[in-house]
């Protein structure tokens, strides 16, 4: 099974996990801005060689999840790391608010039918976290979810981070690689990042006044992603907890992670044994003599 790579930004498995642990600022990692854009480049040049070996290879599915509080900066984060991929080996999924015909279903039935094939590498914009995140901000969401009666309230949440450990326990097994992303920006760069939104006309399709309600609910937020990512990082799906205060540094930090991941693999392009090799001798002799 695929075992994390380190990194400060590393959500330990222990659950020891604590949201003052997690800078939102990079501080001191910073390399500055250009140096980010070019180890940025760098990092999705060798990403773009490893997909088409992970693709010729066929055995391995990766699953990148991303989560974040809004204008954190997922979109902007998934484009510029996905950027120069073949998109013929990339999926990318938005789960937002669940229809009735997903509601219908176990919370995790709508992202499983959206998980990547062997070979590809799919992109969670949002997943079955929002299950123990808005909804646990929000428990009377709970109402349109046609729930069995006898889990108790109290329980609710715990049975979730079970139910999400052994579903990504299973797919690690079954070979997927998983690696999820919270970015985590902070109260006041949220702020500053909605103020643009009304302040730049191209910005101002972004803005949405649900979004400005949302921030109401900070606290409450917070508190539920520091015990979600605490129940939920495990060796073979880690949590990274990315400093998205700095846009530059945040994109270099998710596309390193991702290539290193990737790089641990140590993927290789099919080998042809010897039968298939005279085979191809042959059909080069047709080729070759044009009787093919
Ligand atoms: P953007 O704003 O960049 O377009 P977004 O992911 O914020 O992207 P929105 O349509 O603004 O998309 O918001 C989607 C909303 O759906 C979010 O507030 C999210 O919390 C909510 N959502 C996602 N999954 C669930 C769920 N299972 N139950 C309830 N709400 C959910
Ligand atoms: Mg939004």
């Amino acid at each position: 099974m695929f075992q994390a790579i380190d990194s400060p930004y590393l959500v330990p498995f222990d659950s020891s996990f604590r949201l003052t642990n997690a800078p939102a600022d990079p501080g001191d990692a910073d390399p500055g801005k250009k140096t980010c854009r070019k180890r940025r480049k760098a990092a999705i040049e060798r990403l773009s060689e490893l997909q088409d070996i992970l693709y010729a290879h066929d055995h391995q599915p990766i699953l990148l999840v991303f989560q974040a509080m809004d204008a954190a900066g997922k979109d902007g984060t998934i484009k510029a790391v996905m950027s120069g991929v073949n998109p013929t080996g990339c999926q990318v999924s938005s789960f937002k608010q669940p229809s009735a015909e997903e509601l219908d279903h176990d919370f995790l039935w709508r992202t499983t039918r959206r998980l990547p094939e062997r070979g590809r590498i799919g992109i969670f914009n949002r997943s079955y976290y929002e299950e123990v995140l808005v909804v646990r901000v929000h428990p009377e969401y709970l109402g349109g979810q046609n729930l069995p009666d006898e889990v108790p309230p109290g329980e609710l949440w715990q049975q979730r981070f079970e139910s999400i450990n052994a579903h990504e326990e299973h797919l690690a097994r079954n070979g997927t690689v998983i690696l999820k992303f919270w970015l985590n920006v902070s109260r006041e760069e949220q702020r500053l990042r909605f103020l643009s939104r009304l302040d730049e006309p191209e910005k101002n399709w972004k803005f949405s006044a649900g979004d400005v309600r949302e921030r109401g609910h900070w606290d409450a937020y917070m508190q539920a992603y520091e015990e979600a990512l605490r129940a939920t990082s495990r060796p073979w799906a880690p949590w990274y907890a990315i400093p998205a205060d700095d846009k530059p540094f945040m994109r270099m930090t998710v596309a390193e992670l991702v290539v290193a991941s990737l790089d641990r693999l140590d993927l290789q392009y099919p080998k042809v044994d010897e039968t298939e090799r005279a085979r191809f001798d042959e059909m080069r002799a047709l080729l070759e003599s044009g009787e093919a």
